[in-house]
């Protein structure tokens, strides 16, 4: 059910079920962090491995110590820049978070999300909120109430709407070592916003096959139909087909296009959709996941797309769309 019921979520996440919320990144699909009842909901709702940890939200960095066992200063600094906001801390945890929500490691994820509906809630609570994106393990990541209602509507009993996600990339997940900071993820707040207020070179350390390293499988966020992540160089348009190098040819109309500000001279229109003709990263990052459901509803065989500028949130778009490909170098 979707519905702005803040009432009747909070009386459900109390009784240990799990509730759909708005953030201004993704939905997240939540349940009381401190509840390994409520936990075992989440992971079999989305049938997501238990190797692959849950981000806790809380209202702010402070009431992080209900759950951590300590804050660096320098995250206290960040926080009062980019919380609540698209970033998302590890720290260590006590032993009050269950092991199930860390997947066994010693830190635990938090991040205060900036959406007024779902702050009141965690304010509310005498507990956090621990909430990965509200999408089956693997698939595309949902920005609106309804995409979470097309895909696990009979799973959970509540779905709080909160428009359409503002950011529409998930947060940027930093960890820290003797003042030093490190991005595990690229998110929805970018590595140069983070070097111009630390003042720091910032390093990154994203990982594509080690879950219990911060961030990431190598194979997620991904459409049913296949996305290639593409160079130029390696699409041929013909009149009535399309060849891709070491993939295949395909009939024209059979493909789709995802592209950043320009379009595919020669596909069809109807087939291709602009991230944001102006050239806009935000809006591209806006647009991405609800464009990537949009092509995989059409009547085309596969989905191309050659990525977006490399800087600002076009780290993290580009990282989406890596891990959406099929196509592997
Ligand atoms: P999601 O909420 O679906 O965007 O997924 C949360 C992401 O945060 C996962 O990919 C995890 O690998 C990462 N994550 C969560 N908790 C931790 C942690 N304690 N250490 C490292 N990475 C984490
Ligand atoms: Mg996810």
């Amino acid at each position: 059910m979707i519905t702005q019921n803040i009432e009747f979520a909070l009386e459900l996440l109390q009784k240990n079920e799990i509730v759909a919320i708005p953030t201004e990144t993704v939905y997240g699909l939540a349940g009381n962090a401190y509840s390994e009842i409520a936990i075992q909901k989440i992971f079999e709702a989305k049938k997501r491995p238990t190797y692959d940890p849950l981000i806790v939200h809380t209202y702010s960095l402070e009431n992080a110590k209900d759950f951590v066992t300590y804050i660096p200063d320098i995250f206290y600094e960040l926080a009062k820049i980019f919380s609540p906001g698209a970033l998302t801390f590890l720290l260590p945890k006590k032993k009050i978070i269950p092991d199930i929500v860390t997947s066994n490691l010693k830190t635990v994820a938090v991040r205060i999300p900036n959406h007024a509906l779902t702050l009141s809630l965690l304010q509310k609570l005498d507990f956090p909120l621990a909430a990965p994106s509200a999408n089956p393990f693997g698939y595309i990541s949902p920005t609106t109430a309804q995409h979470v209602e097309n895909q696990l509507g009979d799973k959970i009993p509540l779905i709080l709407d909160g428009g359409a996600a503002e950011i529409g990339v998930e947060s940027t997940i930093i960890g820290e070592k003797n003042g030093q900071i490190t991005i595990f993820r690229y998110g929805g707040i970018s590595k140069e916003d983070l070097e111009a207020w630390t003042g720091q070179t910032i390093h990154a350390q994203i990982s594509n096959s080690n879950p219990t390293a911060p961030g990431q499988l190598e194979s997620h966020y991904a459409p049913k139909k296949k996305l290639y992540l593409l160079k130029k160089n390696q699409i041929n348009i013909q009149e009535k087909e399309i060849e891709i190098k070491n993939i295949g040819v395909f009939p024209i109309d059979k493909v789709g296009f995802l592209g950043f500000n320009e379009w595919l001279v020669n596909l069809p229109i109807k087939n291709q959709i602009l991230l944001a003709e102006n050239g806009d990263l935000k809006l591209a990052a806006q647009k991405l996941f609800a464009a990537m459901r949009e092509l995989d509803t059409k009547d085309i065989e596969i989905i191309i797309t050659l990525g977006v500028p490399s800087q600002h949130l076009g780290m993290a778009i580009n990282d989406r769309l890596q891990r959406a490909s099929f196509y592997k170098d």
